[in-house]
C-alpha cells in the first residue's frame, strides 16, 4: 500500500489512524498516496494559528517577513526537481509543471521583492495621506492598515497544487497572517510535498503554516471574526461555504475564485494574414491545452466576427491536430492527462451538455488518438472544438474544465461585448487587435465584467505573458460567476488581509502611532545639522530651517539660459504679464527646488550618500524676483536596508516665501549610511 498523507497540525506531523482513500496517477491510475483527515483536531490547528503562528509572524516587519520569502523561494528553487517528480503523476507535462512550480516560486520572489520596495520596515502601513480635521492643524486623520490577529484559510482546487498554495501564501505571510492550507484532495500529495520541504526548511515561524490533508471536516465551524478563506475551486461548493454560518452571520471573510466562462475576441479589424490572426490562434490553442485546459483562466469561448469563423475554425483544427496527447513521461506528449477519470467524466458531461446549443468542428467526443497510454486507465481526453448555433445558450453557462473551447460568432463589436458580458462576469478575457479603437471600445465593455484584459497584437506579442497566466503584480480574480474575489495584485493582494482603519488624533500623536512624522508635529531643531547624523542617530522629526535667501531676476535669467528653459514665463516679460496665473516673469519650479536644496544641504563629505528622488512635488505659490524663499526640512520616515550598510531616509520639504506662504512642498528621497565615524564638525 502506498503512504498516507500527512497533516502538519499544532507542530506535528499528524497521520489519520483509518487506511484513508487511494489517489490515483492521473496518466496510469496507478495508486499515488492515500489521504485522509480523520480524528485530525481543526480546533487545534486554528488555535496553534492564532496563538503560535500569529504572533511570530507579527513580531516581524513587513521587510523581515519578505526577506523570508525570498529564503523560502531559493530554498524550494534548489529542491523543485522534487517537486517536478511528483508534479509528472497529475497528469501534468513539464510545461504545466513549470507554471505550478516555477509559477508559485516566482510569486514568493515577487511578493519579497515588493514587500521591500513598497511597504515600509515597519508593521504598519499607512494608507493614503493625511487628511486635515480641524483648522487650526490640531486635528488630523491618517488611515492605517494594520494585521488581523485571525487565520488566513485556503482551500484550493486540484490543478494547480504548488502555485495555488504559494499565490496565497505569500501576501498572507507579507500581511502578518498564519495559513492553513487545505490542498484539494485528488493531487494533495503534490502540496503536501511542498509544505514538508517548507516545513522541514525551518524558515517560516512555527505555526505560520499548517497543512490540512483530507476533508475539511468542520474546519469552517472553528473560524470567528477576524478569520478569512480564500476558496478557488467549483461554483457549487463556493455555494456551501457562502451558506456557512460563520460566513453568513459570523465575520469570517470569504473571498471566492470559481467556474470562469472566459473570452478571447478576434477584433473585426484583423485579417487571417495580419500577425494578430495567428496571434489569437496561438493564444486559444495554448490555452485549450496547457494543463489540458484545466485553467482558471482558460478560453472556453472563442468570439470571431462572423466573417472570419470558418478561417478560425480551419486553423484552430490545423493547429490542434499537431498536438500529440498521452502519458506526460513521454517527452514528444504535449499534452497530458486530466486530474482523474471522474474530472474527465464532468468535462465529458459538459461537452454533452454544449451539444445542445452547438456543434463539434474539430475533435472526436468518443476521444481521439493518443501518442501512448492507456484511455481506460489514464484520464486522457483529446482537444475538443464547437461552433455554436445562433442564439446558444450553453457556452455562457457550462464550464468544460479540459480542453474544450466554443465558437461564438458575433456581428459588430456591441455584440462581441454583449456575448462576453453572458459569461456573467470572468476572470480574464482578450482580444487580439491592432485598431486602436477597437482596443479602446472592447477593453472598456469587457473591464466591468473581468478581472484581467489582455490585448494581443504584433507589439507586445513577443513579451506577452498570454491570455491564461495571472501574473503576482495584476489582479486575479473576476466579478459574479468568477466568484466576486481579488487575489494578487502585488501589495493589494496583502492589503486584502489586512483591516483598514481610519485614526483621528493630533500629529503628534499620529507620528507615534504611525512611526512617520506628520505636518503640524513637533520638529526637533539641534546644533548638528542632520546630515551629519548617521541612521543610528537620527530621529523621526530631527528638522534644519534654513536662513532666507532672495531670488534675483539675474537667478531667474541665469537658470533659464543654462538649461536652456526658456519657456516665457520665465523670459518674456509681456507674454508672462498677459499669463493669467502668474501676471509676469516667475521663477522655474526647478530652479526653486534647486535653491531650497542649495539652502539646506551640509556640504561636507558625511552619512548622506545620494539623494534617490522627490515625492509628491507641488508649486503652490509662483515665486518672483525680489521673493525670499526659505527651506525647512524634516525627517519623516527611516527606513533601514536589510541587506545595506546603508538605508532610505524621507524628508519632509517644506518652502516658504517672505509671507511664510507655501511655495513647493515635496518629499526628500536619500540613502543614509547606517554608521558614519567621520567627523562631525
Ligand atoms: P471543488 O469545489 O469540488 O473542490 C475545491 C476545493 O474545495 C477542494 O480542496 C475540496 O476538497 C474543497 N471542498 C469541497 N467541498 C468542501 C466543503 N464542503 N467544505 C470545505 N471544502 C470543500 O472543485 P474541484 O477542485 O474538484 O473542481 C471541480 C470543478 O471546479 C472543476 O471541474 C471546475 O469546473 C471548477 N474549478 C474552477 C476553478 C476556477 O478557478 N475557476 C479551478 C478549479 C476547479 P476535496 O478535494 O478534499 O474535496
Amino acid at each position: 500500500m502506498s503512504t498516507l498523507l500527512e497533516s502538519y497540525a499544532a507542530g506535528r506531523w499528524f497521520r489519520a489512524a483509518d487506511e484513508g482513500e487511494p489517489l490515483l496517477d492521473a496518466a496510469t491510475g496507478e495508486e499515488v498516496a492515500r489521504i485522509s483527515s480523520r480524528g485530525l483536531d481543526v480546533a487545534a490547528m486554528v488555535r496553534y494559528a492564532k496563538e503560535t503562528g500569529g504572533p511570530a509572524v507579527r513580531s516581524l516587519t513587513f521587510h523581515e517577513r519578505a526577506a523570508l520569502l525570498k529564503e523560502l523561494a531559493k530554498h524550494l528553487l534548489e529542491r523543485k526537481e522534487e517537486l517536478y517528480a511528483l508534479s509528472v503523476r497529475t497528469g501534468a507535462t513539464s510545461r504545466d509543471t513549470a507554471i505550478d512550480v516555477d509559477g508559485g516560486i516566482g510569486t514568493l520572489f515577487s511578493y519579497s521583492s515588493k514587500g521591500v520596495r513598497e511597504l515600509p520596515n515597519d508593521t504598519v502601513y499607512l494608507d493614503g495621506g493625511l487628511e486635515r480635521l480641524g483648522k487650526g492643524g490640531t486635528f488630523a486623520g491618517q488611515h492605517i492598515y494594520t494585521s488581523r490577529p485571525g487565520v488566513a484559510v485556503q482551500i484550493n482546487a486540484f490543478n494547480f497544487p504548488v502555485w495555488g498554495m504559494l499565490e496565497k501564501l505569500a501576501p498572507a505571510f507579507l500581511a502578518g497572517l498564519p495559513t492553513i492550507v487545505k490542498p484539494a484532495s485528488q493531487t494533495a500529495y503534490l502540496a503536501e510535498r511542498a509544505v514538508r520541504l517548507i516545513i522541514d526548511s525551518g524558515i517560516l515561524p512555527e505555526g505560520s503554516l499548517q497543512l490540512l490533508a483530507g476533508s475539511a471536516g468542520g474546519l469552517l465551524d472553528e473560524l470567528t471574526v477576524q478569520d478569512s478563506v480564500a476558496f478557488t475551486g467549483s461554483a457549487h461548493t463556493a455555494g456551501i461555504l457562502r451558506r456557512h454560518p460563520n460566513v453568513l452571520d459570523g465575520g469570517v471573510v470569504l473571498g471566492v475564485e470559481a467556474d470562469s466562462l472566459n473570452c478571447s475576441i478576434l477584433g473585426p479589424d484583423v485579417r487571417a494574414d495580419d500577425p494578430e490572426f495567428d496571434l489569437f490562434i496561438k493564444g486559444v490553442v495554448t490555452e485549450m491545452t496547457v494543463k489540458a485546459g484545466q485553467k482558471c483562466t482558460a478560453i472556453r469561448r472563442v468570439l470571431v466576427p462572423s466573417s472570419m469563423a470558418a478561417q478560425v475554425e480551419e486553423a484552430l483544427a490545423a493547429r490542434l491536430a499537431k498536438v500529440t496527447v498521452g502519458d506526460p513521461r513521454n517527452p514528444d506528449v504535449r499534452m497530458g492527462a486530466l486530474a482523474g477519470l471522474a474530472q474527465r467524466e464532468e468535462v465529458r458531461k459538459a461537452v454533452e451538455a454544449l451539444r445542445a446549443s452547438a456543434d463539434v468542428v474539430f475533435g472526436d467526443p468518443a476521444g481521439g488518438p493518443l501518442l501512448d497510454g492507456d484511455a481506460t486507465r489514464g484520464a486522457f481526453m483529446t482537444p475538443l472544438v464547437l461552433r455554436a448555433r445562433p442564439g446558444a445558450t450553453e457556452p455562457h453557462d457550462v464550464e468544460p474544465f479540459g480542453p474544450v473551447s466554443t465558437v461564438l460568432t458575433y456581428d459588430g463589436l456591441d455584440e462581441a461585448v454583449a456575448l462576453a458580458a453572458r459569461g456573467r462576469g470572468s476572470l480574464v478575457a482578450s482580444v487580439a487587435t491592432h485598431d486602436p479603437e477597437v482596443a479602446r471600445s472592447v477593453v472598456l465593455g469587457l473591464a466591468p465584467w473581468h478581472g484581467r484584459v489582455l490585448v494581443l497584437d504584433r507589439d507586445d506579442a513577443k513579451e506577452s505573458t498570454g491570455h491564461g497566466s495571472p501574473l503576482p503584480t495584476l489582479v486575479h480574480g473576476g466579478p459574479g460567476r468568477a466568484g466576486g474575489g481579488e487575489e494578487l495584485g502585488g501589495i493589494r493582494g496583502v492589503l486584502h488581509h489586512m483591516q483598514r482603519t481610519a485614526v483621528q488624533a493630533s500629529p503628534d500623536l499620529l507620528t507615534a502611532v504611525t512611526g512617520r512624522w506628520t505636518t503640524g508635529a513637533a520638529r526637533r531643531e539641534s546644533d548638528v545639522h542632520p546630515f551629519r547624523k548617521s541612521l543610528a542617530e537620527l530621529r523621526i522629526g530631527d528638522t534644519i530651517a534654513s536662513e532666507p535667501r532672495t531670488v534675483t531676476p539675474a537667478d531667474i535669467e541665469h537658470f533659464a539660459e543654462f538649461t536652456g528653459d526658456t519657456f516665457y514665463a520665465h523670459t518674456d516679460p509681456e507674454a508672462a504679464a498677459r499669463n493669467p496665473l502668474f501676471g509676469g516673469i516667475v521663477a522655474h519650479g526647478y530652479l526653486v527646488v534647486s535653491l531650497a536644496a542649495g539652502l539646506f544641504v551640509d556640504p561636507a563629505p558625511g552619512p548622506v550618500l545620494a539623494n534617490f528622488g522627490v515625492d509628491s512635488l507641488r508649486f503652490l505659490t509662483p515665486v518672483k524676483a525680489g521673493d525670499s524663499i526659505a527651506v525647512t526640512l524634516t525627517v519623516k520616515q527611516i527606513t533601514p536596508r536589510r541587506s545595506a550598510d546603508y538605508g532610505e531616509v524621507r524628508w519632509d520639504a517644506v518652502v516658504t516665501n517672505q509671507e511664510g506662504q507655501p511655495v513647493a512642498t515635496y518629499d526628500v528621497l536619500t540613502l543614509v549610511a547606517k554608521t558614519w565615524d567621520g567627523d562631525r564638525s
